[in-house]
């Protein structure tokens, strides 16, 4: 069965209710880059502390580093990218459209949409040049080519030239993976479908290293492992699959992706992959660095570059996934006017519970301040007291908080409040005193 297409109603719910804005807006904004608002902000980092516990806080065989997007040239030498790291592009001299060649099936011709471009008998498409797609700049006062630095295309270099710090500073044994969370830039010439390709984008990149000849057994696991991580988000089972490469990069030995179907014509897409690197990386940068990466295998009494196991996936491109798995839009029994929800799972909603009172009078909102202010110690709560109770509801729903508390006449009476399920519906009349208990049951930490 075909997803519907809600990418439209997300992006302006994104922008309405302050999860994603187009960068410097006032301006015509910026091509395809984005700023997460107040609420976007959260549902991104707490997807990101999500991967960081299950990747690095609960394993005892991988580190975390943070390492700096300006690297040495030399860096992106050895990986490759300054010779490979291009897209071809074509140009067409009639409508000055500007596309890549290898994926003119993905795009329409800007002069008659029903038709790819080339397909049109106005089109004049160029041949096809390499396009590199590294942004570049210059570190120093003189813009001169011995300065010239790149912004990051990718976090995995960063890992690679800090495998042996990392081993020898913590004595980590091979198997082990070193993990880590940035931004990196590509200077996409297809970029779009909001933020599913951006310019500047967050990617979680984990390089697990291993020993030569062990690498299928820990390919196979990391496969099955990032799979399980992604139906933990709450992403629907049904929308996810693996897709093998066809075409092997130049390093890789075996490479998966795990795809998403995003629904419409998008369909099932990259948002993650796991790919066998085995010694290219370690063994490049020994040749351009001069210096040995080898592990020393004591019990073994040898020395080896290990292979590595990676897996990257795109912290907005999933947080996109998560957004377009969550929206939807349903009737309400008794009512006339149907609710929008975000039925995000709870770990990533960025509001745990909203606090209403019911009236501004009798002492509600002093109780109900008194309950979002000690929740607040705990979870992001939000407090509302304007409008009906059914419009506080719905702006709730449509962020995807999972409980509401309400203050009504009863409570300040005798201590008890109501919580109200976002999913179900479903009221519990609970002790204000119990509302703290009863959310950490239900909101994984
Ligand atoms: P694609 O084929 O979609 O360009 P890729 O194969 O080049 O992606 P990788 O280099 O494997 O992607 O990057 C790993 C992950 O980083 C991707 O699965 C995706 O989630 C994310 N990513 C890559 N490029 C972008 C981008 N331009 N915008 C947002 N996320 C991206």
């Amino acid at each position: 069965m075909s997803q519907p297409d809600v990418m439209d109603k997300l992006v302006s719910l994104c922008k309405r209710r302050g999860f994603i804005f187009q960068s410097s807006e006032i301006y015509g904004g910026t091509g395809s880059v984005w700023d997460y608002g107040p609420l976007g902000v959260e549902l991104k980092k707490n997807l990101k502390d999500l991967w960081w516990r299950a990747m690095v806080r609960m394993r005892d065989d991988i580190e975390g580093i943070d390492a700096a997007i300006l690297m040495h040239p030399r860096v992106w030498e050895a990986s490759g990218h300054v010779a490979g790291f291009v897209d071809p592009l074509v140009d067409c001299k009639a409508c000055k459209g500007r596309f890549r060649a290898d994926k003119l099936e993905d795009a329409q011709c800007p002069q008659k949409p029903s038709k790819h471009p080339g397909e049109h008998t106005a089109c004049q498409l160029t041949e096809a040049r390499q396009f590199n797609l590294m942004f570049k700049t210059y570190m120093g006062p003189l813009e001169e080519t011995a300065s010239v630095v790149y912004l990051r295309p990718e976090t995995a270099q960063g890992i690679f030239v800090n495998f042996l710090n990392v081993q020898q500073s913590t004595r980590q044994k091979v198997p082990f993976g070193i993990a880590q969370i940035g931004k990196a830039f590509r200077n996409e010439i297809t970029p779009g479908n909001f933020t599913f390709r951006t310019r500047e984008f967050e990617q979680m990149e984990m390089q697990f290293f291993v020993e030569p000849g062990t690498d299928e057994e820990h390919f196979e696991y990391w496969k099955d492992a990032r799979m399980k991580w992604h139906h933990s988000l709450g992403l629907s089972p049904d929308r996810l699959r693996y897709k093998a490469h066809e075409q092997l990069a130049h390093y890789a030995r075996a490479a998966f992706d795990i795809e998403f179907d995003f629904g419409g014509t998008l369909g099932f897409q990259e948002i993650e992959g796991i790919h066998n690197r085995t010694d290219f990386d370690l063994g490049r940068h020994q040749e351009y660095s001069g210096k040995k990466l080898e592990y020393f295998d004591q019990p073994a009494n040898k020395r080896y570059v290990p292979y590595v196991i990676e897996t990257s996936v795109g912290a907005d491109r999933v947080t996109l996934a998560a957004l377009v798995n969550a929206y939807r839009e349903e009737e309400v029994p008794g009512e006339s006017e149907g609710r929008v929800v975000l039925g995000l799972h709870p770990s990533l909603a960025p509001i745990k519970a909203a606090v209403f009172a019911l009236t501004k009078k009798e002492g509600m909102p002093e109780m109900a301040h008194r309950i979002a202010g000690e929740l607040r110690r705990h979870f992001p709560v939000d407090y509302d007291e304007t409008g009906s109770i059914g419009k506080r509801y719905r702006r709730q729903d449509e962020v995807g908080t999972p409980f509401c508390i309400t203050v009504d006449g009863e409570s300040v009476k005798d201590g008890t409040v109501t919580v109200r399920d976002r999913d179900t519906l479903a009221q519990d009349r609970i002790s204000a005193d119990a509302v703290r208990a009863y959310l950490s049951e239900r909101v994984p930490g």
